[in-house]
């Protein structure tokens, strides 16, 4: 699959399910308390298979929903200026919201999505990423659960897509520098 385009894998099938099920532990854990189905906002696409691999190994009811935002700028970068293209088909007022994302750059994206979900005045309002880097921490956005810190890299698979290819990997990897070449 995609012979020679991945450099490296940074992270494996096996530590990918290993972690989603321990952070599926750990949410599980830390709403104990709280009554009724969770609510999971997965952002599309990249966060979907992160997403369905949660949901399943969460020990307790979650219900699915998405968006779809798209953020001005180039495709390998952010400007912080986010567009709805679907938005979620329900009312999440008094809802525990759990927010899953498959990486947190900027950070711009997801301030720009806390602030749109928190004025829909939800019960609560979490975020779950798969994946973060380093400049992240520059942006003042409380992420409650990360599944890893990565270096600054381009990374694809795993719903991570470099021109809508390589999402359907199973593993995260880095691309060889030819691909973004070479013209697709
Ligand atoms: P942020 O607003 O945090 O800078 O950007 C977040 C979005 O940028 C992610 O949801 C993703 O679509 C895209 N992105 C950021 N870093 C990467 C990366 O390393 N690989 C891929 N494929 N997309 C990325
Ligand atoms: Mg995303
Ligand atoms: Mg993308």
């Amino acid at each position: 699959m995609y012979d020679g385009d991945i450099a490296s894998v940074l992270i494996t099938e096996q530590q990918i399910n290993d972690k989603v099920t321990e952070l599926a532990k750990q949410i599980d854990d830390d709403y104990r308390d709280v009554h009724g189905d969770l609510l999971l906002v997965g952002v599309l696409k990249g966060a979907v298979m992160f997403m369905t691999d949660f949901a399943r190994a969460l020990p307790r009811p979650a219900q699915l929903e998405f968006m779809a935002v798209s953020s001005y700028g180039s495709s390998t970068s952010s400007s912080g200026v986010v567009r709805i293209l679907k938005d979620l088909d329900r009312d999440i007022a008094d809802r525990h919201v759990v927010i899953v994302e498959d990486i947190i750059d900027s950070g711009l994206t997801l301030s720009w999505l806390l602030k749109n979900l928190e004025s829909r005045n939800p019960a609560s309002l979490e975020v779950c990423t798969l994946l973060r880097k380093p400049d992240a921490v520059q942006v003042d956005v409380p992420v409650r659960y990360v599944g890893f810190d990565i270096p600054n890299e381009f990374v694809v698979g795993y719903g991570l897509d470099y021109a809508e290819r390589y999402r359907d990997l199973p593993y995260i990897g880095t691309l060889d520098p030819k691909v973004y070449t070479s013209g697709i």
